[in-house]
């Protein structure tokens, strides 16, 4: 009888295949060294739009160790907070621009990419400002705030032959990636039944409740990492219909604009189903899938963070070294452009959760009609 190898064994016995190619590669890269003592390609130079706490606390500190790309300038509405960055980071303040003087990062060569971290209503025009400035870019997640929006981005990118990827650092993560090697291995899934909920209680009212600069409610900001992960739960391909039902609201002075809290239902073709929720008034980072023998994988309450992501398995943890997902992001993105290949997390896939946002919203506007979603 044929049995199933334990996920240890086939993690010990990726790690020993992985062992011997790091091996192979550096017999390689010494006889390389040996015979042309190649410089190491020059990295390629970030510039941040927005320097809030995003940019501050991970994209910042994650350019201080990536290999591939460094900070060199940045897009601030603040003089003072963008001498402060040039202080730190080590760049010129020539390389500070403003809002309204960001078109001219054309003009400079130390600048390659352009990574756009600004409430999310401002995302599209930021990045087609730098795509017309011939540089590459990524933008923070949500891509936009609708479909049409993020079909003009990425004719802007193509337009101009630039690149373009989405914040989606958990792509990078190990143990996510462990999650979609799964997902898609026939010896532990398919998953048929997943659920998941990304909440945080917001205790006054920010940009994120404002319609205006957020697009929409926690759907936008959270829920988008509940059906990224639902997604690679069904094998990378997105749901084909929804039904979502907004809960009451209980603070009107914060959500005025925006839902609370959304609950939603996605249907995936083969017939997987994941319940899912998204809030700002309660605490949950959660995700599970199921798959019909039996199988699980669970995200208790860290599946969405930083650092520090775990899952349980019926068989066992999944246990990985934790990786700084933001710089492997950053050093993948200038690895694509250097080699002029498309990011595993490009433009299509921020422009796909957008179709699958505008359908959660049009349900909840029908009263939890099911609602099929664009392709
Ligand atoms: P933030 O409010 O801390 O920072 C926003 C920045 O934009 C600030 O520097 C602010 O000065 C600037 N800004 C320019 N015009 C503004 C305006 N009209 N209103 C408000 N701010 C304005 O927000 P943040 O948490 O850094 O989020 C920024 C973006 O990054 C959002 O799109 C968010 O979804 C995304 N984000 C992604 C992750 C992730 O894990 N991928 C995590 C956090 C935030």
């Amino acid at each position: 009888m044929k049995t199933t190898p334990s996920i240890s064994t086939l993690i010990s016995r990726r790690r020993f295949v992985g062992q011997l190619s790091v091996g192979a590669a550096a017999v390689s890269f010494s006889l390389r060294s040996r015979a042309q003592s190649a410089a190491a390609p020059k990295k390629l130079g970030v510039a941040i739009v927005g320097l809030g706490s995003y940019a501050r606390g991970q994209i910042g500190p994650a350019l201080k160790v990536t290999e591939n790309c460094q900070l060199v300038g940045v897009v601030t509405g603040s003089p003072e907070k963008g001498k402060q960055w040039a202080g730190q980071y080590g760049f010129p303040e020539k390389n500070i621009w403003n809002y309204e003087t960001m078109a001219q990062i054309a003009d400079n060569k130390d600048i390659d990419i352009v990574y756009v971290i600004t409430p999310n209503s401002m995302h599209a025009e930021e990045v087609i400002t730098a795509a017309k400035a011939g540089k590459h870019v990524i933008s923070e997640k949500p891509f936009t705030t609708n479909v049409a929006d993020a079909e003009r981005a990425i004719a802007a990118c193509k337009a101009a032959k630039v690149k373009l990827s989405i914040g989606y650092r958990l792509h990078f993560d190990p143990v996510q990636q462990e999650f979609m090697r799964l997902a898609k291995d026939p010896g532990f899934g398919p998953f048929t039944k997943m659920n998941g909920e990304f909440s945080f209680v917001m205790p006054a009212k920010v940009w994120r409740a404002e319609k205006k600069w957020a697009g929409g409610g926690p759907v936008m900001d959270l829920g988008v990492y509940v059906f990224q992960e639902a997604c690679m739960a069904a094998g990378g391909v997105p749901p084909i219909a929804v039904s979502a039902k907004a809960a009451p609201t209980t603070k009107p002075e914060i959500f005025a604009d925006v839902e609370q809290t959304m609950n939603w239902t996605m249907e995936f073709p083969g017939g997987a189903v994941c319940e899912a929720t998204a809030s700002y008034s309660q605490s949950a980072n959660r995700f599970r899938a199921e798959s019909a023998s039996g199988n699980w994988v669970e995200f208790k309450n860290n599946a969405f963070m930083y650092r520090g992501v775990r899952a349980e398995t019926n068989r066992g943890p999944l246990t990985f070294p934790q990786v700084n997902q933001q710089a492997k992001q950053m050093d993948d993105f200038a690895q694509c452009v250097r080699e002029g290949r498309e990011s595993r997390v490009a433009g299509e896939m921020g422009l796909r959760d957008l179709k699958i946002i505008e359908a959660i919203y049009a349900s909840a506007a029908a009263e939890g009609k099911r609602t099929l979603v664009r392709t």
